[in-house]
């Protein structure tokens, strides 16, 4: 029916209401999720581009919902953070993950995520503590993950907290690098340990566009010209890895050597002797 403007905007409604709807209950069923166990961490290995030697591994979450099943960060990471449902969350996933580390050599690392709200709950410095010594995992295993948009919410709180972090012996990582608006000042402003390249780059290694190719090449040379640990993110194809060995001291990380996977499995390949 035509009944102009304001039928056409009701016409948007219900789907509006829907999704607020559905929003709540995700949100809801979040905060019972945690007490519940119902998230899960997988662990992807980072490996040397040259020898295939694991170096490590990034704790990624999984979310087992006991209706919609497996649920996977795009889709509740974001309401996470929003709710600050993340913080609580994060903490989970830092006693988690270092636990599990625990388990392994000990020259493996742990990486793991964390998000700008849990720099604002002032608490990351004592729960990161809190996390090691509960674990004993040493300090210099544990790699911390930040994207540029952790950097931008309060540069200097989170240039602190970070500090203190690596004066501890915590190693720092920048995250999905290439993908923000100033990488560069980023890099000049804080210390990272390594530096992981946006899989977007990586995908264009093997580009059918010589031009995209030379920049994602010289994207790579660049971070390893920075004499820092480069990772080279959602490696899928031999050609990529290829690729990468040609420029050297390069570590990798993608769907060709592994795909996430729950810890039982780590503990499997680690015990297979996957590592060398
Ligand atoms: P990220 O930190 O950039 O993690 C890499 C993502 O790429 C992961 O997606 C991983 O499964 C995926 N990936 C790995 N290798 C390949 C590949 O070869 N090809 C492709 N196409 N993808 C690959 P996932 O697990 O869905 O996680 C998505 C994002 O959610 C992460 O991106 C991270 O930003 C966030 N996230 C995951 N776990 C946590 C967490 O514990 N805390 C926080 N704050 N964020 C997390
Ligand atoms: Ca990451
Ligand atoms: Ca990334
Ligand atoms: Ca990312």
């Amino acid at each position: 029916a035509k009944s102009g403007g304001r039928g056409a905007f009701r016409f948007f409604e219900p789907e509006l209401d829907e999704l607020m709807h559905a929003r709540r209950n995700l949100e809801r069923d979040m905060r019972d999720a945690i007490a519940g166990g119902e998230f899960e961490l997988h662990y992807q290995p980072f490996v040397v581009a040259t020898t295939g030697e694991i170096r490590g591994f990034e704790s990624l979450l999984r979310w087992h919902h006991p209706k919609r099943g497996l649920v996977m960060p795009s889709e509740f990471i974001p309401l996470a953070e929003e709710t600050g449902l993340i913080v609580p969350l994060g903490e989970w996933v830092l006693r988690t993950a270092c636990a599990e580390a625990a388990k392994w050599p000990a020259d493996l690392r742990i990486a793991i995520n964390l998000s700008p709200a849990q720099f604002r709950s002032k608490e990351l410095v004592a729960v990161v503590i809190g996390a090691l010594a509960g674990s004993g995992v040493a300090p210099h295993r544990l790699e911390l993950e930040v994207t540029e948009t952790v950097i931008m919410h309060d540069s200097e709180a989170v240039f602190a907290a970070l500090g203190q972090l690596r004066e501890l012996g915590v190693r720092v990582a920048l995250d999905d690098f290439g993908t923000g608006y100033s990488s560069l000042s980023f890099l000049q402003r804080f210390p990272f340990d390594k530096i992981k390249i946006d899989r977007s780059f990586v995908n264009e290694l093997s580009s059918a566009s010589e031009e995209a190719q030379h920049l994602a090449r010289a994207v790579v040379r660049f971070a390893v010209s920075l004499g820092k640990t480069t990772t080279a993110e959602g490696v899928e194809t031999k050609e990529q890895l290829d690729i990468l060995r040609e420029e050297g001291s390069v570590e990798t990380q993608g769907y060709y050597f592994s795909r996430p996977m729950p810890a039982s499995s780590v503990a499997k390949m680690l015990r297979r002797g996957a590592r060398a």
